[in-house]
């Protein structure tokens, strides 16, 4: 894609801080991390959303994270990584892992809400049960 910043960084044209590349995965540091050592791990394919991703890509960039996690962990001997998939800014499939202290001060990842009782809590779980 011709515009996705992530697909130019895949092509060298915006610089990167590599921390891993094979044929099909590339992971490099986030540029504003949650914490340093943050790092993103995308397919070169490009793909914009999980939920469209051909199962054998999705399942590549989650083994390879698995084990980015656990060099993250051992080289900032940090507690635990965090993984998520966020995807409100780069529309081109990538995991954010992001190594994590106990005492780093981070308490909740995002804010949250509350459901207003436990039977609207079902009924939403029912809805999505659903439309599986
Ligand atoms: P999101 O799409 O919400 O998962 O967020 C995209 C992430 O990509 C953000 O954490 C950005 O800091 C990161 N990001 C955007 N551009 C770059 C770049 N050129 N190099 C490294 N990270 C980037």
């Amino acid at each position: 894609m011709e515009t996705c910043v992530f697909c130019k960084i895949i092509q060298g044209e915006i610089p990167s801080s590599k921390v891993y590349e094979d044929d099909n995965i590339l992971a490099f540091l986030d540029i504003n991390p949650v914490n340093h050592g943050h790092v993103l791990v995308i397919p070169k394919e490009h793909h914009p959303k999980l939920e469209e991703t051909p199962d054998n890509v999705v399942a590549d960039i989650f083994v390879q994270s698995k084990k980015l996690m656990q060099g993250i962990k051992q080289a900032l001997k940090a507690d635990y990584v965090s993984v998520s998939v966020v995807g409100t800014e780069v529309p081109h499939l990538h995991i954010h892992l992001i190594p994590r202290w106990f005492d780093d001060g981070l308490a909740g990842f995002w804010p949250t809400r509350k459901y207003k009782e436990t039977k609207e809590m079902k009924e939403m779980a029912d809805k999505i049960k659903n439309a599986l």
